[in-house]
């Protein structure tokens, strides 16, 4: 699969389309998500055009990894997750039911977050 540069997400980077910032650093971006499942949720995405977390983790330099990563903790930090815990995830391709292919991982929490996954099929 080639990077769409017109998803969304890029959309967002390039602010063609707002977001609500939570927290931004060099390489990656957190915002509010538009549609939240949970009472936090956000989502943490790199600055460069990576599709999934395979692509991410073998194509991206040291510097992007680091910093996604901190931007995840920082966000679990800023929407105060820490004591009372939250999720991340990230969805890949069909089977995970991706809607945007530009690399995303969801921070949710602020409730009791249930099993893990739905076994139900
Ligand atoms: P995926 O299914 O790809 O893992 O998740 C995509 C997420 O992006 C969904 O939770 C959806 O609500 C969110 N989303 C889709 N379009 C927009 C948008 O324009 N702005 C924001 N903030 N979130 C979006």
């Amino acid at each position: 699969m080639i990077y769409d540069i017109d998803n969304i997400f890029a959309k967002i980077l390039r602010g063609e389309i707002p977001c609500t910032k939570v927290f931004e650093n060099d390489h990656a971006l957190a915002f509010e998500d538009i549609n939240p499942m949970t009472p936090v949720h956000v989502l943490v995405i790199p600055k460069g055009e990576y599709i999934s977390m395979v692509d991410f983790s073998l194509a991206a330099s040291d510097i992007e990894i680091v910093d996604f990563n901190r931007a995840i903790g920082e966000v679990a930090k800023i929407k105060g997750l820490i004591q009372t815990g939250y999720r991340t995830l990230a969805n890949h391709g069909i089977h995970a039911r991706q809607d945007v292919f530009h690399y995303h991982v969801h921070v949710v929490g602020g409730r009791d977050l249930g099993g893990m996954i739905n076994k139900e099929r």
